[in-house]
């Protein structure tokens, strides 16, 4: 299995991923959405609340906002050692208190762990009229997307890698050929001669003139996949936590194998 980073900025990677099968390829993107544990505040205890917002309504706006944390160093509550007991390892405490008109927003909450910060400080959570105050304490643990979706990591989806061939040879760019590729030639099932419209749309990628057999296919074993951050995780580092998830799980399952053998 081979990977070929296309494109990267901070929200998204773009990778080609070779020599892998569909079922691999899809248990890696439902493993980065639904299986990389993510931070999010998941109790709130409030001591006052005189804006005009329901308590249930705030913690519920405090429950949304992405965390960022140092991803060694905190453990899903069931895999702590304190076995769920409510830790420094796996839970983060954080205090939000402010009165007088303003807008509260997410960097207002401060947590006892200085690297656990809100990754967008600018959501906007209550505001607050002139003699209303907000005075709470939150929980923040780590928890995964196929429990809660607002511990989603990422949002990750794959497609086929297209392979591009004129006249039975495959171009050198065919993911660029495909993309510039007429509405015709991608629906059709099988060759399509070049036309005037085909040469036009595919002359500056290809060597191409009217006549030639045009066919685009998918490659069943190499897949573009493109993975986005909705949490306070790197992309970078949600596709390394997933290939980690796989590993622990394939370790488990060959265990408990061997046990039953
Ligand atoms: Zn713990």
């Amino acid at each position: 299995m081979e990977v070929d980073i296309l494109k990267e900025d901070d929200k998204s990677v773009k990778f080609v991923l070779d020599d892998a099968t569909p079922q691999f390829a899809n248990a890696l993107r439902r493993t980065m959405i639904g299986k990389v544990p993510t931070m999010a505040v998941d109790e709130v205890y409030f001591r006052n609340n005189t804006s005009g917002l329901f308590d249930e309504i705030i913690a519920h706006r405090i429950g949304l906002v992405p965390w960022r944390f140092p991803v060694d160093e905190y453990r899903l509550p069931e895999k702590c050692d304190c076995e769920g007991d409510e830790c420094p390892n796996c839970q983060v405490e954080i205090v939000l208190k402010k009165e007088g008109e303003s807008f509260v927003k997410a960097k207002n909450m401060k947590a006892t762990d200085k690297k656990v910060a809100p990754e967008n400080p600018e959501v906007l959570l209550v505001k607050l009229l002139e003699d209303q105050e907000i005075d709470l304490e939150a929980k923040a643990v780590l928890g995964i997307g196929k429990d809660h979706a607002k511990f989603q990591a990422a949002n990750a989806s794959y497609k086929y890698y297209p392979v591009v061939k004129i006249n039975g040879k495959e171009v050198e760019d065919s993911e660029t050929a495909a993309r510039v590729a007429p509405e015709k030639v991608k629906k059709a099932e099988g060759v399509v001669e070049a036309d005037e419209q085909v040469v036009y749309a595919m002359k500056n990628t290809v060597d191409i003139s009217e006549g030639d057999e045009v066919e685009l296919e998918r490659s069943n074993d190499k897949f573009i996949f493109t993975v986005e951050t909705v949490s306070g995780l790197e992309p970078k580092q949600i596709v390394k936590k997933a290939v980690e998830i796989l590993e622990e799980e394939i370790d488990e399952f060959e265990t408990s194998l061997k046990k039953s053998l």
